[in-house]
């Protein structure tokens, strides 16, 4: 059967002297591994578009038994922001690695669809350590583990939300907090409008405070760490690697 489908190429593995076996997450199929055949070679039409995150328009040989065959791809977007700017290719490429581990656990329709949206974002500029949170906020859904960041976990109650617990999965009211880790104030609002933000209407985002960045990324990682399967890196790691 030969489809047609949106794809992004998360992974690749060399095969044989000129071919790869690419895994690509495509919009209508999910996840499909296919035989990019002859595309190491230079002159080959596959060799453009069989790389780790190229984003196409597939066109695939596929079976449901066995290896499926690619047969071409045209570029939908070529990121080509993204692979002039270390520290955007370092977060473009931590987004597809996360992606393919979260599609072990789920694999939801929507994930391609927060993938892409990701990557063109910060292909347009957006800050790559806003829309790092915002997936991985959002990945929380498809892992069963989302956190509760509406109302207070203990009663309910949606005013005066004072903290985030790492414990219970969500905001703590003032009435119901008795003791240990205060959330910053100015992150709990920020972690708040993160989390509704939908990616296809989002045009601007900017950072001016990387404290209050921190301070939800550390939240972040240890939750991921206590309640997923899931490696999460840290922002400063993915910046640690930038210096190399
Ligand atoms: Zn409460």
């Amino acid at each position: 059967m030969q489809l047609k489908t949106k794809g992004i190429v998360l992974s690749e593995t060399p095969y044989s002297e000129t071919s790869k076996i690419l895994n690509i997450l495509s919009e209508d199929y999910g996840l499909i591994g296919v035989m990019s055949k002859g595309c190491r070679n230079v002159k080959n039409k596959l060799r453009g578009v069989s790389n780790k995150m190229n984003y196409c328009e597939y066109t695939i040989n596929y079976k449901e038994k066995g290896l499926s065959t690619l047969i071409e791809g045209n570029s939908l977007n070529s990121f080509k922001n993204v692979y002039v700017d270390m520290k955007k290719a370092f977060y473009s490429f931590y987004l597809i690695d996360l992606i393919n581990q979260v599609l072990k656990e789920n694999n939801h329709k929507n994930i391609f669809s927060l993938l892409e949206q990701a990557l063109i974002k910060i292909n347009d500029g957006l800050s790559p350590e806003l829309i790092i949170i915002i997936v991985e906020l959002k990945l929380l859904s498809f892992l069963g583990v989302d956190l509760n960041l509406d109302s207070c976990v203990v009663c309910g109650e949606k005013k005066d939300l004072y903290t985030l617990s790492l414990d219970m999965g969500g905001m703590i009211c003032q009435n119901c907090y008795q003791d240990g880790f205060v959330f910053n104030e100015k992150a709990l609002k920020l972690i708040v409008i993160l989390n509704k933000i939908d990616l296809h209407k989002l045009e601007k985002l900017e950072i001016d405070d990387y404290n209050i960045i921190d301070e939800i990324d550390n939240f972040i990682y240890e939750y991921y760490n206590n309640y997923t399967g899931i490696y999460v890196k840290k922002r400063k790691q993915l910046s640690n690697v930038n210096l190399m």
